[in-house]
């Protein structure tokens, strides 16, 4: 399986697009053809790590890590990925429980995968003995916790996280601040799109890059995007197995990399009914299917910050797949909840389910109440929860009243040293950083 760019450069292996990121014309990889399955493929599949080789063992077919594809799925998939029934009056809705990762949102599958392979392909690489791969991610919050997560304690890789200072909420800080020696974590003086610049100046450096072999881990590598279809294909494989009805799905989306997971899945034959996408006030993808231009705007701060995108990047990726705006109006649905609207639906997810949720599945939750009553009871849902309430603490207790007890994983993560370094936005004091603190290919 080769995989070319979505601006039409030569089409390169597997293993190359997971190491490269982004392709060298700017844009994003896609498989050349997507792998087609018949429901009955799956018939001899038990579990979701059965289910996620049979997905993917086509991808990977001639990939160096093909005879490692179950070690790789193993240690991705560590955590569980229920679905548990909503009580709702009348129809069939279901939560698909995506946050029981490390760092307590669904990035932890993506970001788990691709750590899995790109440690294996750079130890096999001659230049690991020398130099230390260096990843390099830009986040607003939930991304660099993750990568950094995954990545702990891996010889041969380092990462530099670089966060806006201020501007992540004390335990996101926390997250992106407590690893081991080959994390290095960098409080910029500015904004998200100021570490999102130094990042981009960085890896087009040329003598820089070769000093300190950089790779990307944002969502833009198909290696985040593959793995999350798994949960889509095993969630929606077992409820067709009990019903004999495709589920639809209500995705909290941002940078569409999760709901572009969701089409490939169907896509790719998986029993996927409807795909509805639930955006915050950042509004684009709904006013492009709308009719509006797609012209990428600054985003707009809101209760759901993981989902503040102006410019979600894997729309170049879906418009690939299946088309333009008009085109796209048969993929997907799109409904927006502004901060209000989030605030009201935590309140009363809380007060008539007993359930709390957090910001970004709240906006989930407002998209299934605007459906028709029609719309609810003749196709079964499954609304997407993307990250556990106790990250957003802040938000969600004034709400419902009550304190959120710490799942494990965030209560592990909160007891630990945090420690950071504080620098400029500026090229010269992230070079200095990165010179500093080198770290040995076989720590
Ligand atoms: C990243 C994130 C989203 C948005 O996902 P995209 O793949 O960027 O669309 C939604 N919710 C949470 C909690 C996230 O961390």
């Amino acid at each position: 399986m080769k995989f070319a760019s979505t601006r039409g450069g030569p089409a390169v292996s597997l293993d190359t697009a997971l190491l490269e990121g982004i392709a060298p014309d700017g844009g994003l990889y896609l498989p050349q053809s997507v792998p087609r399955f018949s429901i009955e493929d799956f018939s001899e599949t038990e579990d979701l790590l059965s289910i996620a080789h049979r997905y993917l063992q086509p991808y990977f077919v001639d990939s160096e890590l093909a005879g490692e594809l179950d070690e790789i799925l193993k240690e991705t998939f560590f955590f569980d990925i229920p679905v548990t029934p909503l009580p709702v009056e009348s129809g069939s809705a279901q939560m698909l429980e995506l946050f029981h990762g490390p760092t307590a949102a669904f990035k932890d599958v993506g970001a788990g995968f691709l750590a899995a392979c790109i440690s294996r392909l750079n130890e096999a690489g001659s230049d690991s003995a020398t130099t230390p791969l260096t990843i390099l991610v830009a986040t607003s919050g939930d991304t660099g916790g993750a990568v950094a997560a995954a990545f702990d304690g891996r010889p041969g890789v380092r990462v530099v996280v670089l966060y806006p200072d201020g501007r992540v909420s004390d335990r996101q800080a926390r997250q992106l601040t407590c690893w081991s020696d080959n994390v290095l974590s960098l409080a910029v003086q500015g904004s998200f799109d100021d570490c999102q610049r130094l990042v981009k100046s960085a890896m087009a450096d040329t003598v820089l890059n070769r000093r300190h072999r950089f790779s990307s881990a944002n969502s833009i590598n198909i290696g985040r995007l593959l793995p999350q279809s798994i949960y889509y294909a095993d969630a929606s494989l077992r409820h067709y197995g009990a019903t004999g009805n495709k589920p639809g799905f209500i995705i909290p989306t941002g940078n569409l990399g999760n709901a572009f997971a969701c089409v490939l899945a169907r896509e790719a034959g998986l029993p996927v009914g409807k795909i509805v996408l639930a955006t915050n006030a950042n509004t684009l993808i709904g006013d492009y299917l709308n009719g509006a231009d797609w012209l990428p705007r600054a985003s707009i701060q809101t209760l759901a910050s993981a989902m503040d995108v102006g410019d979600p990047s894997n729309m170049e990726r879906l418009q690939k797949l299946k088309g333009d705006a008009h085109a796209l109006r048969d993929v997907v649905r799109v409904f927006s909840a502004n901060d209000q609207d989030i605030q009201t639906e935590i309140k009363r997810t809380f007060d008539e389910y007993k359930l709390t949720i957090c910001p970004h599945t709240a906006t989930a939750m407002f998209t299934y109440r605007q459906l028709t009553d029609d719309q609810r009871i003749n196709d079964d849902w499954i609304l997407v929860a993307t990250a556990h309430p106790a990250k957003f603490e802040s938000i969600v207790e004034p709400l419902i009243g009550t304190s959120i007890p710490l799942p494990k994983g965030l209560s592990d993560i909160l007891s630990r040293t945090s420690h950071f370094t504080r620098i400029d936005p500026d090229m010269r004091s992230l070079e200095t950083q990165l010179d500093l603190h080198t770290v040995t290919g076989d720590k």
